[in-house]
């Protein structure tokens, strides 16, 4: 059994907004992560990004460049995230998803914690850790397969088997455009959203941070479920800064409760 807070009337308040949107999706960030031990590297001093500065490192022209660097730190990162739960907060999304409550999430995470609690529809807009591919000839490859050529280049650089191009992991690196299928659809999701519930992200990185205007614009509502300040706190209908999990399952306390 799941332990769970009462109900505030913030939470209270959010249970009634879900309840009555058209359509609600949530928009995750890496706050959403932190709890399953994946530090957000804008956090100073935690874990990986303490010795590297992740501009650098994963940017795509440090892997076009020296893929040997790259991968020396990404299959590093690559073998982490893939070690990872997912937590209270992504179980909280999925449940919701189970009810009927909520329509999609929209993820700027790789790390796949969401398909692992049992989401289905998800959109990746950074893509995920779930695969490579050949930036090259266009080769998709398993990330089992990506650990094997890892293993055996000498170089340490997993490599096409038809082109003998570098692999690449298919997020989106520093310097890349987002995936345009994703944001095209996380826009549509945005834009006919009721409710936005906006969970562990700063929303300062664009274009995702320009969602939450369009459900506004569409005549929905936003909540904010995130510590510390976003650019849109002032905008929200429901602004809660605890910690994700105990936020989330707090809400889902409340619509038991109605
Ligand atoms: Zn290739």
């Amino acid at each position: 059994m799941r332990s769970r807070l009462a109900p505030r009337s913030e939470h209270v308040r959010l249970a009634e907004l879900v309840r009555d949107a058209r359509s609600v999706v949530a928009l995750t960030g890496a706050g959403v992560s932190v709890p399953s031990g994946i530090p957000d590297f804008r956090s100073p001093g935690t874990g990986l990004w303490q010795q590297v500065d992740p501009m650098e490192v994963a940017h795509i022209d440090a892997f076009h460049s020296d893929p040997a660097r790259f991968w020396g730190f990404y299959g590093t990162r690559f073998a982490t995230l893939s070690s990872k739960l997912p937590n209270g907060a992504h179980q909280a999304l999925a449940e919701l998803e189970q009810r009927g409550l909520l329509d999609a999430v929209i993820t700027q995470n790789v790390d796949m914690l969401h398909r692992k609690a049992g989401t289905r529809e998800l959109v990746e807009v950074h893509g995920s850790i779930a695969s490579c591919s050949c930036p090259a000839c266009g080769r998709a490859v398993t990330p089992d397969q990506v650990r094997e050529r890892l293993r055996a280049e000498p170089d340490g650089v997993p490599r096409c088997d038809r082109c003998a191009g570098p692999l690449k992991p298919d997020v989106v690196l520093f310097g890349e455009l987002l995936p345009e299928d994703a944001l095209r659809r996380a826009q549509e999701l945005c834009e006919r959203a009721g409710l936005l519930l906006c969970i562990g992200s700063s929303l300062e990185v664009y274009p995702v941070a320009g969602l939450p205007a369009l459900t506004l614009a569409g005549g929905g509502v936003v909540a904010i479920l995130t510590q510390g300040p976003t650019p849109i706190d002032e905008l929200a209908s429901v602004r809660l800064d605890g910690d994700v999990v105990d936020e989330l399952q707090g809400l889902l306390g409340a619509l038991d409760d109605a």
